[in-house]
């Protein structure tokens, strides 16, 4: 276990002080940490996660914040501008969208926590929307797609059938889908792009097959939400995965990711607002008052919409498609840094996100090497591989030079190690034979120091 952070310079707090701290000095620290931990990824080399990485962007954000951080979105009456935000936000993703070819539909959204909260509303108004079955609800999810699909079944009850990815093109066995669809089926998943592998699922043919037997069409298009779209704008061969898709009956979003909005919020598009209405909770005989929230969430920060509906309206079109442009092609160049190593494959037809192995070694010897030189790949497993998902800060100058660089490097330090156990393989890569009840108490030992950190508190 490691220490618990920063405890040699700033004082553990495990009581609540009694006179409490002054505001210069808390600020004075935590800009102090924040300024360090932003070194972590300002160089350019962390994927993904820092989506857009400028600091004035995240001025003027914060700024569009704190106006209405203290709102509760709860209270509309106190706020209307919560509902200018709210419903341009979903407005504007659902024209991104596609939302213009539902004709004679009613679109809606819900905005949302994040990806896993539009996924888990997704899955709850598929349930809700199908009170005729008999039996408990399912929905058939190809292997690559988030856990946040699984998670969503665990806590609503609903069975999530996984359908088996092609090893080459990691794209859904769509003969799969058709024969473990019955009665049960409420829907069917697709992502475009999913996070491991950066690949889109053929969403035409989901379509087809949903169409078929009744059912919905999930495409999650949390990653690729608000940079895909610009993407085919730009000419890159990127299949239609939106409602102009027949078939397509909700698409989650992020805004929190290439939207370029803070931490917190995402959008999930409905193709027709009664499917998200069926997944409404309203008490409407509580003793305490008439109690209706959209959603999972109770009170919500206000300044969390206007923040993202500050930087929806301030990016546009334009600076969407520029980020886009920038992003498409950085990533296109590292692709290329890779293929030019015959012992590096690169899987599937990935897009502004791509995957890498080796038949030759294990990949997280490359990983070993390029976490040496700062970098901050994500660990894939089964087969091992590392991913890139190329963000603004990888577009900044002499980013791809180093990555090319190091890569050659990385690539000469795994062949000569071939033979011994790769370091970070041993946490991010697969465990063979699949998860353990050692691996259980890893995790749990891994929760613990994140939240408990009884390691590193000495007892009173
Ligand atoms: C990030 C992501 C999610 C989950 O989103 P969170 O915002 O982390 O909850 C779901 N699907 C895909 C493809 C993602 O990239």
């Amino acid at each position: 276990m490691s220490g618990f952070p920063y405890a040699n310079e700033y004082e553990v707090h495990r009581t609540l002080p009694e006179q409490g701290m002054e505001r210069a000095d808390i600020l004075h620290m935590l800009s102090d940490l924040s300024a360090r931990e932003n070194l972590a990824w300002e160089s350019g080399q962390c994927s993904g996660t820092m989506y857009c990485g400028d600091h004035d962007h995240y001025d003027f954000l914060n700024k569009a914040f704190a106006q209405f951080s203290y709102v509760n979105t709860l209270q509309r009456d106190m706020c209307p501008s919560a509902t200018k935000s709210e419903a341009e936000i979903i407005a504007m993703t659902l024209d991104l969208l596609g939302a213009e070819h539902l004709a004679g539909a009613n679109p809606g959204g819900l905005v949302t926590s994040g990806g896993s909260g539009s996924i888990a509303h997704a899955v709850l108004a598929y349930r809700e929307a199908n009170p005729q079955l008999t039996g408990r609800a399912n929905i058939i999810k190809p292997e690559t797609a988030h856990p946040a699909f699984a998670k969503a079944g665990h806590l609503f009850g609903v069975e999530m059938r996984v359908a088996p990815v092609d090893p080459t093109t990691t794209l859904v066995d769509l003969d799969w889908v058709r024969t473990h669809i019955d009665a049960n089926t409420v829907a069917l998943i697709g992502s475009a792009c999913n996070y491991g592998y950066g690949t889109i699922d053929p969403i035409g043919e989901l379509g087809a097959i949903a169409l078929e037997h009744g059912i919905g069409l999930h495409v999650d298009s949390c990653l690729g939400g608000f940079i895909l779209p610009f993407g085919r704008e730009l000419g890159y061969d990127i299949p239609a995965f939106d409602f102009s898709v027949p078939g397509v009956t909700t698409i989650s979003a992020d805004t929190h990711k290439y939207g370029y909005a803070l931490k917190g919020t995402s959008v999930l598009a409905f193709a027709d607002q009664s499917l998200r209405n069926a997944q409404y909770f309203y008490l409407t005989d509580w003793s305490g008052g008439k109690y209706c929230s959209p959603g999972m969430d109770g009170s919500r920060s206000g300044g969390l919409l206007a923040a993202t509906w500050a930087a929806m309206v301030h990016v546009g079109r334009s600076g969407y498609r520029r980020y886009a442009k920038a992003i498409f092609e950085t990533s296109a160049q590292m692709q290329t840094a890779v293929r030019s190593h015959p012992e590096l494959r690169v899987i599937g037809t990935p897009s502004f996100l791509f995957s890498f192995t080796s038949d030759e070694f294990d990949i997280y010897h490359v990983n070993d090497f390029l976490r040496t030189r700062g970098w901050r790949m994500n660990g894939q497993q089964y087969p091992n591989a590392i991913h890139m998902a190329v963000t603004r800060p990888q577009t900044l100058p002499g980013v791809l030079e180093r990555w090319t660089a190091d890569l050659a490097e990385a690539v000469r330090y795994a062949t000569a190690h071939r033979a011994d156990p790769a370091k970070s393989g041993a946490i991010y890569g697969g465990v063979v034979g699949g998860p353990s009840l050692e691996a259980d108490e890893f995790i749990r030992a891994v929760m613990a120091e994140m939240m408990d950190h009884q390691a590193s508190i000495p007892a009173p």
